[in-house]
């Protein structure tokens, strides 16, 4: 199978906190990998490695064949790959729907204004939001404005789409929507690394569920391993806690 990312070693410290410790794992083209595990166990820190928004303090991140943490690598090329969909949104809150899925696009891929946008209403059609592309973010609501979210990733054509609790700040009227999208998504050949309370969805959407526990993979395999006969006695404790 054709690994996109692959994670060697990885190890993360904040000051004598090691928050991440010798990571290793990878996703393959087309799969849904969904990370579970207590609050502050570093999922979101190694979401934030990956893409690096944090700067790992040891390991590897291989991406087509290269560690992207050597020095003379083009950090913004491979950003450019990756989507990102965080808890909080992060609209653009001055401007629109449309411009916010247009200029990542127009920024960093160099397209012109009217492909952008062609882009972006191919995906905002796809979250069910093209009828929104004048509406001002605060105009949402937060499944509307995560929608938009997704819809902005996609709009960059990533290699692999990563999430970080995407429904944890929503109103519960609202997760269905979300996750309905990110069902449909995953059943796209869509890459995505998903990072999740929701454990229905895990269960539902994965090729490969992996569990973090302290800084480490505790354990990771099929859905029906992990949610059925988890080997690790921390997996059945954190499990029986959310189930
Ligand atoms: P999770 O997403 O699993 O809840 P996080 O990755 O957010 O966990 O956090 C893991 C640990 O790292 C927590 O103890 C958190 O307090 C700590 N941490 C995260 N980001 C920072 C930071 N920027 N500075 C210091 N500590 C951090
Ligand atoms: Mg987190």
């Amino acid at each position: 199978m054709e690994k996109v990312i692959e994670v060697q070693h990885l190890r993360k410290s904040f000051g004598s906190h090691e928050v991440l410790r010798d990571i290793n794992f990878s996703v393959n083209k087309g799969e849904v990998v969904c990370i579970i595990g207590s609050s502050g166990s570093g999922k979101s820190t190694l979401l934030r490695c990956i893409n690096l928004l944090e700067k790992p303090s040891g390991g590897q991140i291989i991406y087509n064949g290269e560690n992207i943490l050597d020095d003379n690598h083009d950090l913004h090329k491979y950003r450019a790959h990756l989507g990102m969909v965080f808890q909080q949104f992060n609209l653009f809150n001055n401007h629109n729907v449309m411009t916010n899925c247009v200029v990542g696009q127009v920024k960093v891929l160099k397209r012109s204004k009217e492909e952008a946008e062609q882009m972006a209403l191919k995906y905002l059609k796809v979250v069910g939001m093209d009828q929104f592309v004048n509406a001002k973010p605060k105009q949402l609501s937060g499944g509307q404005k995560q929608r938009v979210a997704i819809a902005r990733a996609l709009s960059m054509n990533p290699d692999v789409m990563l999430f970080d609790e995407p429904t944890s700040a929503l109103d519960p009227e609202m997760v269905g929507e979300v996750l309905k999208i990110m069902k449909e998504l995953a059943g796209t050949g869509l890459t995505m690394l998903i990072v999740t309370h929701e454990m229905e969805f895990a269960r539902e959407v994965s090729d490969r569920v992996v569990f973090m526990d302290n800084g480490v993979i505790a354990e990771e395999g099929r859905p029906e391993q992990i949610f059925n006969h988890p080997t690790q006695e921390r997996t059945r404790a954190f499990l029986k806690r959310t189930l």
